[in-house]
C-alpha cells in the first residue's frame, strides 16, 4: 500500500483508508500486510476516540470514536497451525510477520480470536445452523440497555474510575486475574480492558456480577502471542 496524498498535504498518512469519521466500523482486513506505521497510528483513535491532525500552523482535533475488527493469517502461507501441516514457513518467518502487529496495539484489541478451517461437513447445506443473527441482536441490545441505565455509558467507555466501580470482582477472581496479568505480562491497560470485557459477558448472560467463567472468557481472549509459531490457525 503506497502513500496516499490526503487534505492536510503530501506527507500524509492515509487516515481516511482506516475510517471515515462518521464510521463505526473500521475493517482494516489481514492488517499484517498494511505497512506497520500505517497500523501504529490507530492506537490514538483507539484509546482517545480522537485524531489530532497538526500541521505547520494549525491543530485540529477529530472525533474518531469506532470498533476496529481486523483478520491477519497466522504466517505468510496462511497454513500455520492446520491439522494438514501444510505450513512450510520457518520459524523466523512467522515470527516476523505476526511481529509486523506490535505489542501495542495488540494490547488494545479486546477480542483475539482464532477461526479454524471449518471442516467439509459444516459446509453442507443441511448442516446444523448456528444460533440466528436476529436472537443475538436481541440479547446484544439487551445488554446494551443494561449498560446504560447503570453507568450512563457502554462498558468500552467506562473510564478508570467506573471500571472501579462496575466491574468488580470476588476476591478469589480478583487473584486469579492479578495471576494472569503477571504471567501473560499484560499492561494496566489491557487489565481493565478485561475487566469491561468480563463486565459485558456477564451482562449478556444476564447473570449480575462478574463471575469466575465470566472472566476466564475475557482472558481467553487474550491468548495471541505474536512470538509464538503456529499456535493459532
Ligand atoms: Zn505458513
Amino acid at each position: 500500500m503506497g502513500e496516499t496524498r490526503s487534505p492536510w498535504g503530501q506527507e500524509s498518512t492515509p487516515w481516511h483508508q482506516f475510517f471515515v469519521v462518521k464510521a463505526p466500523l473500521c475493517t482494516p482486513t489481514s492488517q499484517t500486510e498494511w505497512s506497520r506505521h500505517v497500523l501504529e497510528v490507530l492506537r490514538q483513535p483507539l484509546e482517545s476516540g480522537t485524531v489530532t491532525v497538526s500541521r505547520a500552523a494549525r491543530q485540529s482535533e477529530f472525533p474518531a470514536r469506532f470498533q476496529l475488527v481486523a483478520a491477519m493469517n497466522p504466517c505468510p502461507c496462511g497454513w500455520a497451525g492446520d491439522a494438514s501441516g501444510r505450513c512450510q514457513c520457518s520459524a523466523d518467518a512467522v515470527q516476523r510477520y505476526r511481529m509486523r502487529v506490535s505489542g501495542p496495539l495488540l494490547d488494545r484489541i479486546d477480542l483475539h480470536v482464532d477461526v479454524p478451517r471449518m471442516a467439509p461437513a459444516e459446509l453442507r447445506p443441511d448442516a446444523a445452523a448456528g444460533e440466528h443473527s436476529a436472537a443475538v441482536r436481541r440479547r446484544v441490545e439487551a445488554a446494551r440497555a443494561v449498560q446504560l441505565e447503570r453507568a450512563g455509558v457502554l462498558n468500552a467507555h467506562l473510564d478508570q474510575q467506573g471500571t472501579a466501580a462496575h466491574c468488580r470482582l470476588a476476591a478469589s477472581d480478583q487473584a486469579l486475574l492479578e495471576h494472569a496479568i503477571e504471567s501473560l505480562q499484560l499492561s494496566a491497560r489491557a487489565m481493565h480492558r478485561i475487566l469491561r470485557v468480563a463486565r459485558t459477558i456477564a451482562d449478556l448472560a444476564d447473570t449480575g456480577p462478574i463471575g469466575s467463567a465470566h472472566l476466564a472468557e475475557a482472558l481467553g481472549y487474550r491468548g495471541f502471542d505474536p512470538r509464538a509459531q503456529g499456535a493459532a490457525a
